[in-house]
């Protein structure tokens, strides 16, 4: 019998538990193949846990700095100048983060109250729209096309108003694996001439690209940069999801105010990390290779699913691939998820979640940072559905 009746006035009424982890349980519990949550199942680099190793035994167990180890800012700041050919001071407009996460929601809450519209583009990664209600903003969708995931800019520029005060932008997107082009970038910078609206781009795929597509930063955009929070992961790149390791670059004035929120929300992340990554960072392959390494792993499992019912979205980066079961099941898509794990022992993401209105188009989404081994198995199974 419970002391005290707690009568919860929900601040997120309408959020339920995250599908990474309702289907990473199920998967758990039934040994499923998991190719749901999207993190790598095999090791990092050994040599950058050995960094680590030798930070810690340096005595770097004490909290880092509240923006980040200097030498980590430092080469952040020296490998976008490298890629996108733009200069963030390491001392004012870059910190480090506790993952991208941490980054988006402090930002968020730094600058986002009551009243405040976000332009969020659906389908979108689940941990926007939260941290927009929580502070008390108003999420304004606007839905990419279903069939190749374009953004219709007409029908984004119809969203903003007076009261719009940030946009959510993703290249390369989770889930859909497109990215924005050189002239989807030019519509988002000409959209937003002349107004105060601030953007957060969520560029944590920045080193996955296929087939010659080029990551366009916002950072390398002079309209889009001097309003723009760029946020990064290291998780992604470097094989260390559970590290949860970020950051964010920005101008100086917002870096000063996110910082406010920033010292109070975590204070500083991880230093002995930071000081790996510091030295990590200085040789370029460490992520420059990333592309190569995950086109072959997408490769290889479109290859092995060539003979399936699944109808194969085209996939331009990040590690996920959408996939169309309309040929096989017309259940709603959590359902037949959920069957399959159930059934047929593998996992996967459905869709409808991150869509506007829970909109269902009977799509999955399957994480390819997997071994050869655990994607042809995979494979196997999805090809006899
Ligand atoms: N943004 C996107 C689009 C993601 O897919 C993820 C998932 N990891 C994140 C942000 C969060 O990154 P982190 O794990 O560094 O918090
Ligand atoms: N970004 C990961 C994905 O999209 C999930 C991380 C999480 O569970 N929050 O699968």
């Amino acid at each position: 019998m419970p002391l005290y009746n707690h009568k919860i006035n929900s601040k997120l009424p309408n959020i339920k538990t995250t599908i990474f982890t309702v289907i990473g349980q199920l998967a758990h519990e039934h040994k499923a193949i998991n190719l749901s949550q999207g993190f790598p199942n095999f090791e990092p680099d050994p040599s950058l846990i050995d960094l680590v190793t030798k930070a810690m035994k340096q005595g770097y167990n004490q909290y880092a700095p509240m923006a980040g180890v200097m030498e980590l800012r430092e080469m952040i700041s020296e490998k976008i100048e490298q890629l996108y050919s733009r200069h963030y001071h390491p001392d004012k407009e870059m910190t480090v983060t506790i993952g991208a996460t941490q980054a988006i929601f402090t930002i968020i809450t730094a600058f986002i109250g009551k009243g405040d519209e976000v332009i969020v583009i659906k389908p979108a990664y689940d941990c926007y729209e939260p941290a927009i209600e929580v502070n008390g903003g108003i999420p304004v969708f606007v839905q990419l096309n279903n069939t190749d995931f374009k953004l219709d800019w007409a029908l984004f520029r119809s969203k903003i108003t007076p009261r719009t005060k940030m946009v959510i932008i993703n290249t390369p997107h989770n889930p859909s694996g497109i990215i924005f082009s050189k002239a989807d970038m030019l519509e988002l910078q000409k959209s937003l001439e002349n107004t105060n609206i601030i953007i957060i781009s969520d560029e944590v795929y920045e080193h996955i690209t296929f087939d010659g597509h080029k990551h366009e930063s916002a950072s390398k955009y002079e309209g889009l940069a001097s309003r723009t929070f760029v946020c990064g992961s290291f998780g992604k790149t470097f094989h260390i999801t559970g590290w949860k390791m970020g950051y964010c670059a920005g101008p100086a004035e917002l870096m000063h105010e996110f910082r406010k929120t920033h010292q109070f929300n975590v204070f500083s992340a991880d230093h002995a990390v930071q000081k790996a990554l510091a030295s990590y960072l200085k040789e370029p392959q460490h992520y420059l290779g990333l592309n190569q390494f995950y086109q072959k792993k997408r490769d290889l499992f479109l290859d092995a699913l060539s003979t399936s019912r699944f109808k194969i979205k085209p996939s331009q980066g990040t590690y996920f691939q959408l996939v169309d079961y309309g040929d096989i099941s017309q259940e709603p898509d959590q359902v037949f998820a959920e069957r399959l794990v159930k059934e047929h022992k593998i996992a996967s993401i459905p869709i409808s979640g991150f869509n506007t209105k829970g909109t269902d188009e009977h799509l999955l989404r399957f994480c390819f940072a997997k071994t050869d081994e655990t994607l042809e198995k995979a494979a196997e199974i999805l090809c006899r559905l």
